[in-house]
C-alpha cells in the first residue's frame, strides 16, 4: 500500500490488534530517513496557557499522558523566537537556560512516554498583542489594537536568525523538531500575502520577494538544527483573506520550502482574522482535506491535513482518499489523550469525542486562562484533578443523566464504586439531546453516544423512565442530585396563549411554529432556537459543498485565498430575537464561537433587538417597548427563551429531611450554565467520594 500522490510507504504493522485492521493506514509508520514516527497521526499544535503560570510540571504531564497515549508526533503550543514575536507580552518563548531546563522536563517526559515532540515557533508579527510587534508593513490588523513596526532590512535579518537560534535551543532542549507556524495569518503569513505586504524592497512586490521570508527561515533553521531533526512548515493553504495567496504561488511555495530542508508540510487554513470559521462545531468534519490533497504530489516530503477531523474513521478516510500522508489533530487530544491507543485497540467507541465547541481551549486561551476540555475536565489539569481507586468502595445514587450526572456517574465508577443512575426520561443525555437538534451541533450526537458506551462499560445501573424518589434513594451511601432545570416563567401578560411556546416544546416537543416568529431571550438557547427555525432540509454542517457556497469558500485556483462570494440559503421563517439588555444580542456567547452564531443569524436576515422590554404577548403578536415607544410586533408563533432555573424538589425534599444530598449541574445553579461547568462539577466531586 502506498499514499496515493507522495508514494511514502504505507504498510500496517504486524504487531497492532484489532484497529490496525479498521485503520491500517493510520496506524501505520512514517519513515523520515533519520527517525521514524510510530503511527500518522500528528497531535497538532494548542496553547495550554500553563506555560506563562510557570507550571512546567503540569506541562510535562499533559504532554506525557498524550505521548502514553500513542500520538505518533506532538507539537507543542506555539513559543516565540524573541520578545516581539510573542503573542502578548510575556508570552512563552525559549530564551534563557532556565527556559531550556523547562523544556527539558516536557521533552523527557515525552520520550519516556514513549512518544516524540517538536517545539513549535510562533512569530505573531502583527496579531502580538503588544506595542513591540512587527511585521512587513505597518498596517493594524482588525484583531489587535495595535499597529505593527514595519521592519527595515536589519530587522528582518535579526527575525530569521531568532528562528534559527529558537530551533537550536528546541533541540538543546531535548526535542525531536520543530514547526515553524507559518499559516494562519501570523508573521511569516503576513510576509507572503498581499493582504498585508505593501512592501516594495526584495521582501515585497513579486510572490519570489514575498516567500523569501520563509525560505529564508527554513534555510536558516536547517543549518542550524543539522539534518537529523524534525522540521515541520506550516502552509497557508486557503487564506481565506481578501488579496490572499493565489494557489500557484503556494504550490511554489511548497517546493522552496522542501528544498530549504523541510520534512513534513502540516497544512494552515484560514487566518485568525477571516470571516470564514474553519474549526468551529458547525463547520463540517474533514471541511478542508480536499484543499491538502490538492497539494498532494506536488512535494516528496510527507503532506499533513488538518481542521474538524476528530475520529480515526475520519482520519483513516481522508488517508485512504489520498487527501494526506498524515492526520493533525488538535483538540481530539485534549478531549482523549488515549485516542490513538484506543483506536488501534479497536475501541474508538470509548474514545472521548472532541465536539468543536472551543469552550475550555480556544476560548480560555482568548480569556488569558489555562486550557482545558468541555468532555475532559481533567486536560491540562493531570496533576491535580486524579480519578484514584477509592479506599472504600461505596453505593452511589445519581439523580438525571445529564452531563453532570453522567461524568460524576462515569468517574465514580471508574474508581470503584457502585453507581447507579435514574433518569426520569426514556434516553441518557439530558439538555444535550436539545443541542443535538440544532443544524451545526450534529457533534453533540458522538458525545451522547459515547456517554453511553461507557456508562454500560462501566457497568453502572443505569434506571430510564424512573422517578427518584427519596425511598428509592435510601440505603445508597452517596446520593448526587443532578436533575438539571426547568425554563423559567418570565411572567409575561399574555405568555399562555396558544401562539407561546418555550424552547423545550420547539426542540424536544415538536410544537408548530408559523412563519413569523419571535425569540424571547437571545442567551445561547435563544440564539440556537433563532438557528433551529430558519433552517430547513439538510443541515449544511453534514453537506460540505453547501456549507462552503453558504460561506463563500471557493477553490484557491479560481480566487486567491479561496475567498468567494458568500450564498446564505434563504431562511426557513422570519424571526426576530429580542432580549431586555441593551447590549448587542449575541454579546455573552463563546469568544471565539460567537461571532459565527451572529453572523449565521445575520446571513439568515434575523432581526436582532436588545434593549426592548415586553409589554404583552395577544393573538396578533408582542409589543414591546423599546426607546421609540410601544411597537408591536406581528407574529404567528412567540417562542421563549428566557433562561433557566434549578430543578431541585427533590434535593429540597431530601435536605429538608435530613439526608446529605450533593446538588450538582444546574440543580446545583442554573444562571450561566454549560455543560462545561456540570461536566467539570460532576467529576470534581466523584473525584472525592
Ligand atoms: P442565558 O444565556 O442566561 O439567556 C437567557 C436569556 O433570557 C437572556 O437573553 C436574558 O436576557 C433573557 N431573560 C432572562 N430572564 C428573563 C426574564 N425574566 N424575562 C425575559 N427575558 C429574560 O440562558 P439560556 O439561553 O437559557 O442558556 C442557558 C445556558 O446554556 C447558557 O449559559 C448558555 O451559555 C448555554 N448555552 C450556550 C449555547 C451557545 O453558546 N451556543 C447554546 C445553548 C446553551 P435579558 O435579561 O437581557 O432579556
Ligand atoms: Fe473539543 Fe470543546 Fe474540548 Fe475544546 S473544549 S477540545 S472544542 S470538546
Amino acid at each position: 500500500m502506498s499514499s496515493a500522490r507522495t508514494g511514502h510507504p504505507v504498510t500496517a504493522p504486524v504487531d497492532q490488534p484489532a484497529g490496525a485492521a479498521l485503520y491500517p493506514r493510520l496506524l501505520a509508520p512514517l519513515d523520515l530517513g533519520h527517525v521514524t514516527l510510530r503511527n500518522r497521526v500528528l497531535m497538532g499544535s494548542m496553547h495550554t496557557g500553563l506555560e506563562e503560570r510557570g507550571d512546567w510540571d503540569r506541562v510535562a504531564a499533559y504532554y506525557a499522558e498524550r505521548a502514553a497515549g500513542g500520538a505518533g508526533l506532538i507539537v507543542t503550543g506555539g513559543m516565540a523566537p524573541n520578545t516581539e514575536g510573542a503573542v502578548f507580552p510575556g508570552a512563552s518563548g525559549l530564551f534563557t537556560e532556565t527556559d531550556i531546563a523547562n523544556h527539558r522536563k516536557v521533552t523527557d517526559a515525552v520520550h519516556d512516554a514513549g512518544g516524540r515532540i517538536a517545539m513549535q515557533i510562533l512569530h505573531a508579527g502583527r496579531y502580538g498583542y503588544g506595542k513591540e510587534c512587527v511585521s512587513s508593513s505597518a498596517i493594524k490588523s482588525p484583531i489587535s489594537p495595535f499597529v505593527p513596526r514595519a521592519l527595515d532590512e536589519e530587522g528582518i535579518e535579526k527575525q530569521i536568525a531568532d528562528f534559527a537560534t529558537a530551533a537550536e535551543r528546541a533541540r538543546a532542549a531535548g526535542h525531536d523538531g520543530v514547526e515553524v507556524m507559518g499559516s494562519e495569518g501570523y508573521f511569516i503569513n503576513q510576509f507572503l500575502a498581499l493582504h498585508v505586504n505593501r512592501r516594495d524592497d526584495r521582501w515585497g512586490g513579486s510572490y519570489e520577494n514575498r516567500m523569501r521570508l520563509p525560505v529564508e527561515i527554513m534555510k536558516r533553521v536547517r543549518k542550524a538544527v543539522g539534518d537529523d531533526f524534525i522540521i515541520v512548515y506550516r502552509i497557508s493553504l486557503l487564506d481565506l483573506v481578501p488579496n490572499g495567496q493565489r494557489w500557484d504561488d503556494v504550490l511554489k511555495l511548497a517546493r522552496a520550502i522542501e528544498q530549504a530542508g523541510a520534512s513534513i508540510l502540516n497544512t494552515g487554513i484560514g487566518w485568525h482574522e477571516a470571516r470564514i470559521p474553519t474549526i468551529a462545531t458547525s463547520v463540517p468534519r474533514r471541511a478542508f482535506a480536499w484543499v491538502t490533497k490538492k497539494l498532494m504530489g506536488t512535494v516528496a516530503i510527507p503532506v499533513i491535513t488538518s481542521n474538524r477531523i476528530n475520529t480515526p474513521e475520519v482520519a483513516e478516510a481522508v488517508l485512504a482518499e489520498g487527501c494526506a500522508d498524515m492526520v493533525s489533530m488538535a483538540r481530539p487530544f485534549l478531549a482523549d489523550a488515549e485516542f490513538v491507543r484506543k483506536a488501534a485497540e479497536g475501541r474508538a467507541a470509548e474514545i472521548a469525542p472532541c465536539i468543536g465547541c472551543n469552550q475550555a481551549c480556544l476560548d480560555h486561551t482568548f480569556r488569558g486562562t489555562s486550557s482545558s476540555c468541555l468532555v475532559n475536565p481533567r486536560a491540562c489539569h493531570e496533576t491535580e484533578l486524579t480519578y484514584e481507586p477509592a479506599a472504600a468502595p461505596k453505593s452511589v445514587a445519581v439523580v438525571g443523566a445529564g452531563p453532570a450526572g453522567l461524568m460524576a456517574a462515569l468517574v465514580a465508577a471508574q474508581r470503584g464504586h457502585a453507581v447507579t443512575v435514574f433518569e426520569r426520561d426514556g434516553q441518557l443525555g439530558g439538555q444535550l439531546n436539545m443541542a443535538r437538534v440544532i443544524p451545526g451541533k450534529e457533534e453533540f450526537d458522538g458525545l451522547v453516544d459515547w456517554y453511553a458506551v461507557m456508562v454500560a462499560r462501566a457497568g453502572i445501573d443505569l434506571r430510564l423512565n424512573t422517578h427518584a424518589t427519596a425511598e428509592a434513594l435510601e440505603g445508597f451511601d452517596e446520593v448526587i442530585i443532578a436533575t438539571g432545570v426547568l425554563p423559567r416563567d418570565p411572567q409575561i401578560a399574555g405568555q399562555d396563549g396558544p401562539n407561546v411556546v418555550n424552547y423545550v416544546d420547539v426542540l424536544k416537543g415538536g410544537a408548530m411554529v408559523g412563519n413569523r416568529v419571535a425569540v424571547l431571550g437571545a442567551g445561547g438557547i435563544g440564539f440556537d432556537v433563532s438557528e433551529f427555525l430558519t433552517h430547513q432540509g439538510e443541515s449544511p454542517t453534514l453537506n460540505l459543498a453547501e456549507w462552503l457556497r453558504e460561506w463563500g469558500v471557493t477553490d484557491p485556483e479560481a480566487a486567491p485565498g479561496g475567498l468567494g462570494e458568500p450564498e446564505p440559503p434563504a431562511p426557513a421563517r422570519q424571526i426576530t430575537l429580542l432580549q431586555r439588555k441593551a447590549e448587542r444580542p449575541g454579546k455573552r456567547l463563546g469568544k471565539t464561537t460567537g461571532w459565527i452564531h451572529r453572523a449565521s443569524l445575520a446571513a439568515r436576515d434575523v432581526r436582532m433587538m436588545g434593549g426592548v422590554s415586553y409589554e404583552a404577548i395577544t393573538p396578533e403578536g408582542v409589543t414591546v417597548n423599546t426607546d421609540k415607544g410601544p411597537q408591536l410586533l406581528e407574529v404567528d408563533t412567540v417562542v421563549l427563551c428566557t433562561g433557566q432555573e434549578p430543578l431541585r424538589e427533590l434535593a429540597d425534599t431530601l435536605q429538608a429531611a435530613g439526608r446529605r444530598v450533593h446538588v450538582i449541574g444546574g440543580a446545583d445553579v442554573a444562571a450561566e450554565l454549560d455543560a462545561k461547568r456540570a461536566i467539570d462539577q460532576g467529576a470534581r466531586l466523584a473525584a472525592t467520594l
